[in-house]
């Protein structure tokens, strides 16, 4: 199960992948080419992706209550509430998914949660390096909020990246390999599990750091945090070790072309198999509504999510397409 650490310090898909996850520079330029000669869906005016008011429990939920609250911030961000425990994914809270200030996309859709109404956060669980996945002016914010308490989970190859930050409680994870965390109310556990991804900050260190997806269970509750990952039999294999979940977590945005986003990014089809893959008897859908990233419409994904949900006959209720900020209870 180690066939994704490549030589040379790197990582690699273990799949058989068609296109490295990623793509080279050459399918770039060509996709900024298609781009210029094709036309695409407009950006969303304000308010197009529906709001409601959070339902955090404060400061957790009570540890005896058995609760799980789920609460959409935005894109891939959520806060996660396990009895006795709470944990934000992929926290970015900052107006744009990029390396620098003054370019790159920005963000359509406000945050549903502003940081300084969080509750007590416990834990954070990064899937990757990915601007719109990890912003280092949410780290330091969050820093400065929590203090050095806060834990940090993250795949390989992050501990010096967040130590530049200041934020040493990092535990960096192999996939397979899981954590405990103790909290003053309760306690939990966290597993690093496979994507079908990649990563990359600076071009010097693509794949230098693992992309991964995560497990967390507390108070008799399971959750699966899919990150950021093209479809792969990875999923199954989750499934085979982990199953069953309550609820999956799972992209169904920045999907087209399809030429180039199949190997990193499912589409709302795709997600919806690996929710029956992973054992998960919900789904929430996330990765849409927040960032333009790639040519689909934006406001694409939940339509078609639910279309595929009910092509492959389950039942209405299970998938979940939230309102930025509403939280659901399970
Ligand atoms: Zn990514
Ligand atoms: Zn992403």
């Amino acid at each position: 199960m180690s066939d994704h650490h490549a030589p040379g310090g790197r990582f690699r898909n273990p799949w058989p992948v068609g296109r490295e996850a990623g793509g080279s520079g050459w399918d770039v330029l060509k996709w900024v080419w298609e781009r210029l000669r094709t036309e695409r869906a407009p950006d969303p005016a304000p308010g197009a992706v529906p709001r409601a008011e959070p339902g955090l429990a404060v400061p957790r939920v009570p540890a005896e209550s058995g609760e799980l609250r789920v609460t959409w911030v935005g894109h891939a961000t959520f806060l996660v509430q396990v009895p006795g425990v709470t944990v934000l994914t992929d926290p970015v809270f900052g107006r744009r998914a990029s390396p620098v200030r003054w370019a790159g996309p920005t963000r359509f859709s406000p945050p549903g949660v502003a940081l300084d109404q969080l509750p007590a956060v416990d834990a954070v669980l990064v899937s990757h390096d990915h601007y719109d996945h990890l912003d280092s002016w949410t780290v330091e914010r969050l820093r400065d909020r929590y203090g050095p308490e806060l834990a940090w989970f993250t795949p390989l190859g992050y501990a010096r990246w967040f130590a530049r930050r200041r934020v040493e409680r990092v535990v960096e994870l192999d996939w397979w390999d899981s954590a405990e965390l103790e909290t003053p109310a309760g306690r939990a556990r966290v597993r690093c599990l496979p994507a079908r991804h990649w990563t990359r900050r600076r071009v010097r260190d693509t794949r230098r750091r693992l992309w991964g997806s995560w497990a967390l269970r507390g108070g008799g509750r399971g959750v699966y945090f899919g990150g950021d990952s093209g479809y792969s039999p990875g999923f199954a294999e989750i499934g085979a070790h982990e199953a069953p979940f309550d609820v999956a977590l799972l992209p169904i945005g920045a999907y087209e072309p399809r030429w180039f986003m199949k190997s990193s990014h499912m589409n709302p089809e795709e997600a919806a198999q690996a929710c029956r893959d992973v054992g998960a008897r919900e789904m929430i859908g996330m990765h849409w509504g927040t960032f333009r990233l790639t040519d689909e419409d934006p406001l694409e994904p939940p339509v078609r999510a639910r279309r595929a949900w009910s092509a492959l006959g389950l039942p209405k209720e299970a998938l979940h397409v939230p309102a930025l900020g509403e939280t659901l209870c399970f």
